[in-house]
């Protein structure tokens, strides 16, 4: 018996609740894993409250994220004892997750954990640093440079945003970092933004093209505040497109595509594959500074996830969250 978060559907409601349950409500897989630490992302945020119907199957352990130590494996790459890490797969959505102290998953979707981070570090970095780096492998694969001019990074207090400055800053990139939260600026500009900007200066409907400004841009929040930066990055430069903070919608025109040749990356983590998993890991374990990190984890228990995740939607989390399973 272990402990997890266990989403329900039927026709009392959608519910989460911490319960204790056995291995039988765990899916099919070829490695069963010993969950050391979770995360709380902003999607699992969603599945835990049911605020977006990000969950397919019931009853669901929610956690997109885990990290831990192999106890079976009947898949040849892992052996018990193997220290691993899960971001993505559909895991915590169609297959149970990490929010539980036991998950069982297929052995090709495991990475090794990096050797210069503990399972603790690895969850805070979590889905939403790793997405961080794609971000930042986007941009540097498109050939921006630091001498380039100014990154924008929106979202900049969540969690993607958070290490996307850090590590762009300790790349040598002049970041700028837009938030709701004045009050972190300190914060922010502990992580390498070297200004920040209220977020109402891009979140409202804009022009269509307007004045260059950004080299490059991570945007972790859609709406007008993608269309926005798109019309203010500066000639070839490019967007890396990964969220929905502030909405799903792209209410924007062709025309930096058009006439200053601005390119917009579509950024997913979820089904990424191996290769590309490994590659963003091996450069977050190279460019992203440790003592920062623990500058932007908090730690809570699995018995305050459910509270967390309506904070984390309400925009009152900052950084990242690492979720101990074991209490
Ligand atoms: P967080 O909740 O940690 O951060 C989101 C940040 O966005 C907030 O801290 C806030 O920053 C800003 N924000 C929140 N609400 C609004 C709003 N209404 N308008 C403008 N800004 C807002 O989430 P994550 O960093 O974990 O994830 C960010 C986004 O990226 C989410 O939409 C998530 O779904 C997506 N994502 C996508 C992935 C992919 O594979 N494509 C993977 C991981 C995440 P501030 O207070 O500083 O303004």
């Amino acid at each position: 018996m272990f402990k997890a978060l266990l989403i329900s559907k039927d026709d009392a409601g959608y519910r989460t609740a911490l319960q204790t349950i056995d291995e039988t409500v765990l899916p099919a897989g070829d490695v069963t894993v010993k969950v050391e630490w979770s995360t709380l992302n902003y999607k699992d945020a969603l599945a835990i409250t049911g605020a977006s119907p990000v969950v397919r199957r019931f009853p669901m352990v929610p956690g997109i994220d885990f990290a831990g130590t192999v106890l079976e494996s009947a898949n040849a790459a892992w052996q018990a004892g193997d220290k691993v890490i899960l971001n993505g797969w559909g895991v915590g959505e169609t297959h149970c997750g990490g929010l539980a102290e036991v998950a069982r998953v297929k052995g090709e979707w495991l990475l090794a954990l990096p050797s210069n981070f503990s399972t603790r570090q690895a969850m805070a970095i979590g889905t939403a640093g790793y997405t961080a780096m794609l971000c930042v492998l986007a941009l540097e694969k498109h050939g921006i440079r630091p001498a380039d001019g100014e990154i924008l990074v929106t979202g900049a207090s969540g969690g993607v945003g958070s290490v996307a400055i850090a590590v762009m800053a300790q790349l040598g990139y002049t970041v700028v970092a837009s938030t709701g939260r004045p009050g972190e600026a300190a914060y922010l500009k502990a992580l390498g933004a070297s200004e920040v900007i209220d977020r109402s200066e891009l979140s409202k409907p804009g022009k269509a093209i307007s004045k260059e400004r950004w080299a490059g841009v991570i945007d972790s929040v859609g709406s007008h505040t993608l269309a926005n930066a798109c019309a203010s990055t500066k000639y070839r430069g490019a967007v890396a497109a990964c969220g929905l903070a502030g909405g799903m919608d792209f209410p924007a025109t062709v025309a930096p595509f058009i006439l200053r040749g601005v390119t917009l990356y579509g950024i997913d983590s979820v089904m990424a594959p191996l290769e590309v998993r490994q590659e963003a890991w091996l450069r977050l374990s190279r460019d992203l500074d440790v003592a920062k990190l623990d500058a932007i984890t908090h730690e809570i228990g699995l018995s305050s996830a459910i509270a967390t995740a309506s904070d984390l939607l309400a925009g009152q989390v900052r950084g990242r969250v690492v979720v101990d399973v074991t209490r």
